[in-house]
C-alpha cells in the first residue's frame, strides 16, 4: 500500500480502462497484445460502431483483419478475437451472468481460450467484468526487480505476492486492482523505462537504482 499511495498521490486517479463498454475492453486486451496503444486505438476507430460482439462474430475474417491491421499480427488477433468472443458468447453476452460465475472458473477458461495469456485474462476479467485479479505486466516485473520487493520469479508468482500482502491490510479488493495495475503502468510510461528518467520519482526513496 505504500506503493500504490505514493503512486495514487503522484500520478491521481487513472480512470481505467478507457473504453465505452466491457467488450471494447475485451478486444483492447486482445490487440495490446505485443502493440503500441495507439495503434490498438486506432485499430478500434476502424471497426467504430460495428464493435459489437454478435457483429465481429459473424464479420468476414479479412474484412476483419483489415480494420485491425494498425495493431499489428492482424491475421493472428483476428483468430484470437473471435476466439474469446465465442468464449463470451457462452454468457449470453451479458457482464452479470459473466459476474455470478466463480473467478477461478473463468480465468481457466480464459486461459483455455486461443491467444489469450495471464496478462490478458486477468486484464479483461479486471477491467471489462470488474472482478478481483491482479494484472501483473512486463512493467510490474522491472519495477519490482528495482525496488527489491523480491516479489517472486514469474506471473502467478508475482501475482499471488500482491494479491496475499494487499489482503494482510484489506485492500485485496477490485478498485484497488484496478488502480494499482494502471498506476504501475503509468510510472512505467511515464519515467521507469529500460532507461529511467529518476529525477523526481515518487518512489525513488523505496529504489535500489
Ligand atoms: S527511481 Fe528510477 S528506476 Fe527507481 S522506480 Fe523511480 S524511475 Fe524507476
Amino acid at each position: 500500500m505504500e506503493l500504490y499511495n505514493c503512486l495514487l498521490d503522484h500520478y491521481g486517479e487513472p480512470g481505467w480502462w478507457p473504453a465505452r463498454s466491457p467488450y471494447e475492453v475485451i478486444v483492447g486486451a486482445v490487440l495490446t497484445q505485443n502493440c503500441a496503444w495507439g495503434n490498438v486505438v486506432k485499430a478500434i476507430a476502424n471497426i467504430g460502431d460495428r464493435l459489437d460482439p454478435r457483429t465481429i462474430l459473424d464479420m468476414d475474417a479479412s474484412e476483419l483483419a483489415g480494420m485491425v491491421r494498425p495493431a499489428g499480427f492482424f491475421n493472428q488477433k483476428v483468430v484470437y478475437l473471435k476466439a474469446v468472443t465465442r468464449w463470451y458468447q457462452l454468457y449470453g453476452f451479458d457482464v452479470d451472468t459473466v459476474r455470478r460465475e466463480p473467478l477461478t472458473k473463468l480465468r481457466g477458461e480464459l486461459l483455455s481460450t486461443r491467444g489469450v495469456g495471464r496478462e490478458t485474462a486477468d486484464s479483461i476479467l479486471l477491467y471489462a467484468f470488474r472482478l478481483p485479479t491482479f494484472v501483473v505486466d512486463a512493467y510490474t516485473v522491472r519495477l519490482c526487480e528495482r525496488l527489491r520487493l523480491d516479489a517472486g520469479k514469474n506471473y502467478e508468482e508475482i501475482k499471488n505476492k500482491f494479491e496475499t500482502n494487499l489482503a494482510e491490510t484489506g485492500h485485496n479488493n477490485e478498485g484497488i486492482y484496478n488502480r494499482y495495475h494502471a498506476l504501475v503502468v503509468t510510472h512505467g510510461n511515464a519515467r521507469c523505462h529500460k532507461k529511467p528518467a529518476c529525477g523526481g520519482c515518487p518512489v525513488k526513496e523505496m529504489c535500489g537504482v
